[in-house]
């Protein structure tokens, strides 16, 4: 039978599946053959496991013999920097070619005890770093929507998986924007948790105060299903918060904050802005209250980010000196062993920020760069709660441009990271963001807008999102 993998959603597969209608191993099936006569145009997969069959025979186990979550048998697909065990993972980077995971990261672990069936892993940005995939070591990524287009990053993989309908839904990091941006650039519903839910125990690391792990779906329903599923206290990530204090005392949504002047500022294409206020729109006129807020801290996330990113990442990068993962280029001695190794296997904006995070880090310059960087996060996190006791959630574009041409911001890193403008916040406070469909645009391109609500208050999320998919055609 012909699976209609356009419209499928968990909710619908897992129906289907349940009733018999078609087997796990045939929905796994239905997707390699998009991957087959996909991907080599697309490029989302890296690399299609060879065991999914496998996997989907395991699944159909789990619905005979009783077992069955509602996970059992849904193919994801996930980003390259996530481990899995006994296959390769590279972060889309040459200095982890070949490099082969002794474990599994805990998101893996648990989709793999709930049944889920794991199709490959997809390609990203170089190190995470990137907002268009065109870094990875493994070439760019098209956009599934137009395939002239970057579909974001740095997980492009992931997105375009889903959108190319080669995935029923995805996972990914993020770190500035790394889920919601390509979300929005492929039409999809993109979630970054709150900083301490979903443990990020094999995720390669970025920035540790930034990263989160997320899932990527066609709708907000898919995306609260693997929340929840994902959404556990986890010993071996440190900064897993205990399940009792992950609340959040609002309940329902009815004020959402406009930081109206910040929407409508600078480097903002005029067809975001427009579709913004539509949206602002249709949201009054389905009763919300819509408050216009002032964040004149937080619009300089983007200042921070930029300095406690490339510190972190420089650290966090250390490791990869040719001495235990990956790749490794002889010298003539040791440092010259790290030099060969690291100056070829990391590409040009991953040494960028080595070479950034490094100086802000050096004696003298800390405090001057690092050390204010961390007062403005302070600042930033007073400034969002203060905001938060006044709206329920705070909405925004979720990037300042639609989905761009390729090569047209390679040149200009500024450029490039301006994309973040509107989804670094959360990571810099550590609250929740969703990216949201919310209207089709030139080019057979679609519209995104982000809600972003205070700590652990996803369901806010949730409820407003939906609401969104009624209204916003
Ligand atoms: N585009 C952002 C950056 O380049 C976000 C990266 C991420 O979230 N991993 O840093």
């Amino acid at each position: 039978m012909k699976i209609n993998l356009q419209n499928l959603t968990i909710e619908k597969a897992h129906t289907a599946l349940l009733a018999g209608e078609y087997s796990a191993v045939e929905l796994a099936q239905a997707y390699l053959n998009v991957i087959a006569e996909k991907n080599a145009d697309i490029n989302a997969y890296v690399e299609v496991y060879t065991d999914v069959l496998e996997q989907a025979k395991h699944a159909e186990e789990m619905f005979k013999n009783g077992t069955a979550t509602i996970l059992t048998g849904i193919p994801i697909s996930v980003k390259d920097n996530m481990l899995v065990k006994g296959k390769e993972s590279t972060g889309g980077s040459d200095i982890l070619k070949g490099h082969i995971s002794i474990y599994d990261g805990t998101v893996i672990a648990e989709l793999k005890k709930a049944g889920a069936v794991l199709l490959g892993r997809t390609n990203m940005d170089d190190s995470a770093m990137g907002s268009s995939t065109e870094t990875s070591c493994y070439g760019p990524t098209k956009n599934p929507l137009a395939l002239d287009r970057v579909p974001g990053g740095s997980s492009g993989g992931p997105v375009a998986s889903v959108a190319m309908d080669g995935a029923l839904a995805a996972f990914a990091s993020d770190t500035g924007g790394s889920i919601r941006q390509p979300a929005a650039y492929t039409g999809l519903v993109g979630l970054k948790p709150t900083y301490g839910t979903v443990s990020r125990y094999g995720l390669m690391a970025l920035a540790s105060s930034f990263d989160q792990i997320g899932p990527v779906t066609k709708n907000v329903a898919d995306t609260e299903i693997l929340f929840n599923a994902t959404n556990i206290y986890d010993t071996m990530d440190s900064t897993s918060v205990p399940m009792e204090k992950r609340v959040c005392a609002k309940t329902a949504v009815k004020k959402i904050g406009i930081p109206r002047s910040w929407v409508n500022g600078e480097g903002i294409e005029e067809s975001i802005k427009k579709n913004f206020e539509e949206t602002c729109t249709k949201l009054k006129d389905a009763g919300y209250e819509l408050v216009d807020i002032e964040l004149p801290l937080t619009e300089h996330s983007l200042a921070v980010y930029y300095v406690i990113l490339p510190a972190e990442a420089s650290s966090n990068l250390a490791r990869y000196d040719g001495m235990r993962y990956g790749l490794s280029l002889p010298g003539k001695d040791l440092l010259d062993t790290y030099k060969k190794t690291r100056g070829v296997g990391f590409g040009k904006e991953v040494r960028r920020r080595i070479m950034l995070g490094t100086y802000v880090l050096s004696h003298g310059y800390y405090d001057a760069y690092y050390g204010s960087a961390v007062k403005v996060q302070n600042a930033i996190r007073k400034e969002l709660a203060n905001v938060f006791e006044k709206v329920d959630v705070i909405m925004t574009p979720t990037a300042p441009t639609l989905a761009f041409k390729f090569g047209e911001k390679m040149n200009d890193p500024m450029a490039m990271k301006l994309s973040d403008l509107f989804t670094v916040p959360a990571n810099v406070a550590g609250i929740p963001g969703i990216s949201i469909p919310s209207g089709k645009a030139e080019n057979n391109l679609v519209h995104s807008i982000q809600f972003m609500a205070p700590h652990y208050g996803e369901n806010l999320l949730f409820e407003i999102g939906k609401k969104c998919e009624e209204i916003l055609k």
